[in-house]
């Protein structure tokens, strides 16, 4: 462990021991902000996206040609378009997720908003697909490209869109509830937030972010520690265990 840069900061009852660390690479969380803009810039991204994919397809059907490179290459960029706006929409509505999670209490709306991104990317690639299938005038090869470029950033996209650290209002409410404002850790890449600084999955960061339980959440960090959970005997909180 020598020579390795650890840093540490106040947590409350640990006021004193930690002022004696240095705090260098300690960092703030961001305030937790509000959800409906990051909402609606999911959304005006999606119907951006959507417009991409109809143009692509009017490249496909020879209705579209901004002539400056040759026509497959026009599709495959408003293919990539696409994609990278459809992704970076879905980041956004997961962001707003977290801020502002939804309740458990309404499965479908639960569903739906947790599964927003997956949707997007089905609704801007899989009218392309099939009307590419479908389309008479193009040629085969050109046909064959349109609908693995198409394919593959369905899937890729489902895959970046797609929320694997899930939140609903209740587990957030629980979590305030059991650590109030109470500071928690988390790390650059982690998935979980920690109640502990020491904690030792936290050994090999450098940097640290700390905030309260609900900048945790908005970060994306939606679960405790089961580590953290363990040693301060909070049950009520869900954590990377479950
Ligand atoms: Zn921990």
């Amino acid at each position: 462990m020598a020579g390795k840069k650890k840093t540490y900061v106040a947590a409350d009852e640990k006021t004193k021991a930690a002022a004696e660390y240095v705090k260098q690479s300690m960092k703030q969380a961001q305030p937790v902000g509000n959800a409906t803009p990051y909402r609606i810039g999911a959304v005006c991204l999606w119907v951006v996206a959507f417009a991409l994919q109809i143009c692509a397809f009017l490249v496909l059907a020879g209705k579209l040609d901004l002539k400056f490179m040759p026509a497959l290459y026009q599709m495959i960029a408003f293919l990539v378009l696409d994609f990278l706006v459809v992704v970076i929409g879905a980041q956004l509505w997961k962001k707003a997720n977290h801020i502002d999670p939804a309740s458990e209490a309404n499965p479908t709306k639960f569903w739906l908003w947790n599964n927003m991104g997956v949707i997007a990317a089905a609704v801007c690639f899989i009218p392309f697909i099939i009307l590419a299938l479908t389309n008479k005038d193009a040629d085969k090869k050109t046909k064959t490209v349109a609908v693995a470029v198409a394919a593959v950033a369905l899937i890729l996209g489902g895959l970046f869109n797609y929320d694997w650290n899930p939140v609903s209002s209740e587990q957030k409410e629980a979590a305030v509830e059991a650590l109030g404002d109470e500071t928690v850790f988390w790390s650059p890449f982690g998935k979980v937030y920690h109640t502990h600084d020491d904690c030792s999955h936290l050994n090999q960061s450098e940097q640290l972010t700390y905030g309260t339980v609900a900048e945790a959440i908005a970060a994306g960090r939606t679960r405790l520690c089961s580590t953290c959970a363990k040693k301060d005997n909070i049950t009520t909180v869900v954590t990377d265990g479950e």
